[in-house]
């Protein structure tokens, strides 16, 4: 997953495919780097998953009381939501101090062309 560091913003956020290297917000350069998705992440899009499932499941199979099963897709959906903002926000922080180590190991360069 690409992130994008925008340095006077302070800001981490994934990069979208058609997006510039420039940051959405100030339009300024930003450090790209790429994050790999974290456990969390991928456990709460499984249990989010989980939850549609449980959803559908009174509209194929005759349950005695299919209320049950929304309210369990409901709370599977929530809590899948909580891991994925979890996993995420793992990741920008991660993508942060990847940033910084990239930007730290650059030539510093000058450019006064304005
Ligand atoms: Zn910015």
């Amino acid at each position: 997953m690409k992130y994008k560091y925008c340095q006077s913003c302070e800001k981490a956020y994934i990069k979208s495919r058609l997006e510039k290297d420039n940051c959405i917000y100030c339009n300024e350069h930003c450090e790209t780097v790429d994050v790999k998705r974290n456990g969390v992440y991928y456990y709460g899009y499984a249990v989010m998953i989980l939850g549609a499932g449980s959803v559908l499941v009174p509209r194929f199979t005759v349950v005695p009381d299919p209320s049950i099963y929304l309210v369990i897709g409901i709370v599977l959906a929530f809590v899948g939501t909580v891991f994925v903002m979890m996993g995420s926000s793992k990741m920008a922080k991660t993508a942060v101090s990847e940033a910084a180590e990239k930007i730290a190991s650059e030539e510093p360069e000058v450019d006064d062309d304005y």
